[in-house]
């Protein structure tokens, strides 16, 4: 395991770029332990990182695709044969079990390929012939791109932005969030290495370089994965001059667990367990409410608290056999403990789940053991909130109306699962307000990149992954020559 601390800088026009000031980003399993050093982007840094953008875009966009594909590949190379060094960092920085932080880098890879496979396939240039004359159809690139990218899967969420800009022949500025900052820095130095300078840019911060990163006139378009809130203020900060915008925001997913769902189905309780503990539950599409049937209620849960207490290991992300690391932070901490403690106060019962191997993690970081909550009212803020954390409410309900009408009844519409027969949940899923449905299985469990994946309402607008995801990187032009009559 690493253990010395490391420091990352800007990378602005293919140069690093020292920073005058810096903060520290603490181990969340060991909160004494310093992981590594962000630096503090000044305005005036995020404006030259879109200036040089802005510079590099022109060559950048005449570059032939086989050759765009080229530099993504080489990129994914690189990132790949750094796999193991990139995941002990993410594991340090961020909390997640070493596994999970494994799985993420190879996510982040097969998204350099990924990108490259779709553009080749999906950016060739149309020619249509009709009476009147040709018709050229071109997918050509927006122009700078910023990505904004929240702390949960820094890499992923970061790849998943930066590889379809880049090969759709996009320039792009990425600022990923503080909470997470090392690995994600570290692998997008290695990628931008492989482009031209200005075409891959990196800056650090918060709120004060996001309003510069989300307003300036030459920004073209804004990719941001993250709260609702915050989306909020981009969309105004964006409104100024009109940008493309694709938003991949919070949600407060439901699951509703039908009559028939066999209550003697052991695989079904891990997916479940899975799909609402995962990450520590900081998920966007994880279940985090649960609304189960009365007539199975008692066996339904006694059945799932022994899936979970089978599953659910907390501890350091390096001990062998973790499923369960700490909460990436003290504000989120604090906030899942203030709604468990909230509904607890107002007569919920909260069932704590699985085992820590050792108590003293709760004193040495920010460990929280994963509970369920038992009796919550539907208005209660656990149910209402997205927690984004390893605790779950759980309902009973009587009608199939009433659920739905819960279930629809919020201002997110990110994914929602049903878990039951399989014809019955497909026709209650198809009636759930969300980007994604989902039937008995849930969560990352249950998404495919190939396809496209957004929300509805107030979590999104647009969607990533697959050929739409590719295509929202680009504008559609279109070409006009009509066949004239000779000239005389
Ligand atoms: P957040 O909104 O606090 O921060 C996200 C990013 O925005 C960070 O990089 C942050 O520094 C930046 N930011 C903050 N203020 C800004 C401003 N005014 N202008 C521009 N940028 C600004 O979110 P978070 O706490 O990092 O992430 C958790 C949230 O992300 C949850 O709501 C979760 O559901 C959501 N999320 C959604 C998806 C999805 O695909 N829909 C995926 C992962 C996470």
């Amino acid at each position: 395991m690493v253990t010395e601390s490391v420091t990352v800088n800007a990378v602005i026009n293919g140069e690093e770029v020292p920073a005058a000031q810096r903060y520290p980003r603490e181990n969340p399993a060991n909160i004494k332990e310093v992981v590594g050093y962000g630096p503090v982007t000044t305005r005036d840094q995020a404006v030259q990182a879109i200036e040089a953008a802005a510079a590099a875009f022109d060559s950048w966009a005449r570059v032939p695709l086989a050759e765009r594909v080229a530099h993504l590949r080489r990129a994914a190379d690189k990132a790949e044969a750094a796999a193991e060094e990139l995941a002990h960092l993410l594991a340090r920085e961020h909390g997640k079990p070493l596994n999970d932080a494994r799985g993420e880098v190879r996510g982040a890879v097969v998204w350099l390929r990924y990108a490259s496979d779709l553009a080749l396939e999906h950016l060739k240039e149309q020619v249509h012939r009709t009476e009147r004359g040709r018709t050229i159809i071109t997918h050509d690139p927006v122009g700078v791109v910023t990505a904004i990218t929240p702390w949960n899967f820094p890499l992923v969420l970061s790849m998943n932005k930066v590889a379809p800009a880049l090969v759709a022949g996009n320039t792009v500025i990425l600022k990923p969030s503080p909470f997470a900052p090392l690995a994600v820095s570290r692998l997008i130095k290695m990628v931008a290495e492989e482009f031209p300078p200005g075409v891959l840019n990196l800056v650090h911060g918060d709120a004060d370089v996001g309003v510069e990163l989300t307003s300036h006139p030459k920004v073209a378009k804004i990719a941001f994965t993250g709260s609702t809130k915050t989306a909020r203020a981009i969309l105004r900060s964006a409104a100024d001059t009109i940008k493309n915008v694709t938003l991949e925001l919070g949600g407060n997913d439901a699951a509703i667990v039908l009559p028939d769902f066999r209550c003697d189905d052991a695989e079904a309780f891990q997916r479940f367990v899975m799909a609402n503990f995962l990450n520590a539950g900081q998920i966007c599409m994880a279940a985090k409410r649960v609304y189960i049937h009365r007539s199975i209620w008692k066996r339904f849960i006694d059945n799932y608290v022994s899936a979970a207490n089978q599953w659910i290991v907390v501890g350091d992300p390096f001990e062998e056999g973790v499923t369960v690391g700490p909460v990436n932070n003290r504000n989120q901490l604090e906030f899942v403990r203030s709604l468990v403690d909230g509904a607890r106060q107002r007569g919920a019962e909260v069932v704590p789940l699985g085992r820590i191997t050792d108590s003293e993690h709760l004193e040495r970081g920010y460990f929280m053991q994963p509970a369920l909550v038992l009796g919550a009212q539907p208005d209660d803020p656990i149910v209402t909130e997205e927690q984004f954390g390893p605790a779950v409410p759980f309902l009973p309900y009587d009608d199939e109306e009433e659920v739905i009408r819960q279930v629809n009844d919020s201002i997110y519409g990110l994914t929602g699962s049903v878990w039951g027969d399989e014809e019955h949940a497909l026709q209650v899923s198809r009636r759930i307000q969300a980007g994604t449905t989902m039937v008995n299985t849930a969560s990352v469990l249950g998404t495919d990149l190939r396809f496209p994946f957004g929300g509805v309402k107030q979590s999104g607008i647009g969607r990533e992954h697959g050929p739409d995801g590719l295509l929202s990187y680009t504008e559609i032009h279109v070409c006009q020559i009509p066949d004239l009559p000779p000239s005389r």
